[in-house]
């Protein structure tokens, strides 16, 4: 081999060691269960983070063994991203907002020997404990506290397990392919699959993901991830904030509007990142409180299609810049982030704006295509649509404890998504594949309709479904939960898709619902839908 360069691995205690050494008086910010506010820093994380390696191995626990957390964004749970990744055992996030089901078959199938939760959640895993087989330690994350050792038996403490810990512990060597972390899909359909990330792909999806056309996060940066750690490691950003140093805001529990706006003013948050519903409560707050969010520049947005009005609505109203990004469980999640090409900066601002809502372009380290139904590789025109399918260096190969790989025989993940990738490489997401409505022979996209439908003023929320149909085999159906206040009719809300798509495209049918089921992960669950109004039109 040649040794003309050095080989070191790509390892997560290098991006926490980095953050220590270059870092280390940077300040991470924790809003905790109870709702204080404490700081620390990187300094803290990482001396942190070592105690607690040294903790878990008093505990008896060992390489590789799964240790599952259950809490919010804060700072233990931060300390455990690295003690636990960097000592070699795999820190397995779990989302609460799965059904109780999920819950104990995710751990049952994980094995996990340990789960380190929040207050929030002594409830919750008290009813649990007894049907999690593998299950050795439950920790609460702070100090001791005797009401909920009466709800949880044996139940240890986080701040004691540190307090008992050796001070001067020194992670091991760890190989850059270890597995390091494990999350489950939200699984809509069958039981949850895990997808076991190692050190490589996590520093490897840091770096891939934060180059300027991407993330972007520096070290002047003060970040507010407010897409939950125990969702695809908040899009990475614990790890990239380690790499770069910047600041960390963490919203603990408080994910409402106003507490949003205020953490924000109060800690110069410069880039905040979450889903659309969050940026939606957030506009909310921030009309009533009339913070204009003076520090905030960016917010990445992603997890679900962007509304059309909100890119504008920061633009305009904050001075904020939307950036647009796509991912999955299965793809680290960063798979595309929309930032323009030097070829558009003389495009107007609306023009901009329009190619902006699109879900963006592969950073290094992501490929994408397209394929028909026979898997026959389809031009990148973007008009043709259809089946994403991705490949990269943080890509999913084979499903935690699966067999088989995940992968097509030519090695590429197909992601259940139906795009359009245009000659530049901008990828639009048209819709799921078991969502999209076929009608005679054409493709229809819930998601193009259900954009439309949440422009108009008397409509909260909206789905699109295929409910099945005589002639033309699946015809889409809109389902409506009405603005506060309003109750449009049938035949206003329909009237309301004329000369915005072909007619033969708009619903047959338009019904007013109370709320629209939600899966676990905050996404609208169309399966509920299609079995509740499916037959409709039938
Ligand atoms: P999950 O693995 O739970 O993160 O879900 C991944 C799926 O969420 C993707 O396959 C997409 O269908 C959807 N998704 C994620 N980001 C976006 C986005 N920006 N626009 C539209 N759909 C998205």
């Amino acid at each position: 081999m040649n040794n003309s360069m050095m080989q070191q691995s790509l390892t997560i205690n290098s991006l926490i060691e980095h953050a220590n050494r270059y870092h280390g008086s940077t300040e991470i910010i924790s809003v905790e269960t109870n709702r204080d506010l404490t700081r620390t820093n990187w300094s803290g994380i990482h001396n942190n983070a070592l105690r607690l390696s040294s903790a878990l191995e008093k505990l008896g626990l060992s390489k590789g063994d799964r240790i599952a957390t259950i809490a919010w964004n804060n700072r233990r749970h931060l300390e455990l991203y690295f003690g636990v990744a960097c000592n070699g055992m795999v820190c397995h996030t779990i989302n609460p907002r799965l059904f109780p089901e999920q819950l104990i078959y995710i751990m049952n199938h994980a094995q996990d020997k340990a789960l380190f939760i929040d207050a929030t959640f002594v409830p919750l895993v008290a009813k649990l404990q007894d049907k999690l087989d593998k299950l050795e330690h439950i920790v609460l994350m702070g100090p001791r506290d005797e009401e909920a050792v009466t709800a949880i038996a044996g139940l240890k403490f986080y701040d004691e397990l540190l307090d008992a810990a050796v001070s001067d512990f020194a992670w091991a060597a760890v190989d850059e392919n270890t597995p390091s972390s494990l999350c489950y899909t939200s699984g809509t359909t069958g039981h949850p699959k895990g997808v076991l990330y190692t050190h490589r792909t996590t520093v490897l999806h840091s770096m891939g993901g934060n180059q300027p056309d991407g993330l972007a996060i520096s070290a002047m940066d003060s970040v507010l991830p407010v897409v939950p750690m125990f969702h695809v490691n908040a899009w990475g950003v614990p790890y990239i904030a380690a790499g770069v140093g910047c600041k960390l805001v963490c919203p603990g529990p408080g994910l409402d509007g106003a507490s949003l706006v205020k953490l924000i003013d109060d800690e110069k948050v410069t880039l905040a990142l979450g889903v659309p519903t969050i940026w939606q409560g957030l506009l909310a707050a921030l009309k009533e409180t009339g913070s204009k969010v003076e520090s905030l520049k960016r917010t990445v947005v992603g997890g679900s299609a962007l509304p059309p009005s909100m890119i504008a609505t920061f633009r305009d109203d904050y001075n904020v810049d939307l950036i647009h990004a796509w991912g999955m469980t299965e793809t680290s999640p960063l798979g595309t982030m929309n930032q323009l090409l030097q070829k558009h900066t003389n495009l107007s601002t609306d023009e901009q704006a329009t190619l902006r809502l699109g879900q963006g372009r592969a950073p290094y380290g992501v490929e994408m295509r397209l394929v028909d139904l026979d898997g026959n590789v389809l031009p990148n025109d973007g008009e043709t649509q259809g089946a994403l399918q991705i490949r990269g260096h943080w890509i999913i190969d084979t499903y935690y404890l699966a067999e088989e790989s995940a992968l097509t025989d030519d090695g590429w993940f197909d992601t259940g998504d139906i795009a359009t990738i245009d000659a530049d490489g901008y990828m639009i997401i048209r819709d799921r594949a078991k969502d999209i409505i076929k009608s005679g022979g054409e493709w229809i996209s819930t998601v193009e309709l259900e954009n439309i439908a949440i422009a108009h003023p008397k409509v909260a929320s909206a789905a699109v479904i295929a409910a099945p149909h005589e002639k033309w085999d699946e015809r889409p159906v809109l389902i409506v939960v009405p603005a506060e206040g309003q109750s449009p009719t049938e035949q206003e809300l329909l009237a309301f898709f004329k000369d915005k798509v072909a007619t033969w495209q708009i619903p047959d049918k338009a019904l007013l619902v109370e709320t629209l089921p939600l899966g676990g992960t905050g996404k609208i669950l169309k399966s509920k839908l299609r079995e509740e109004y499916g037959n409709v039109l039938s």
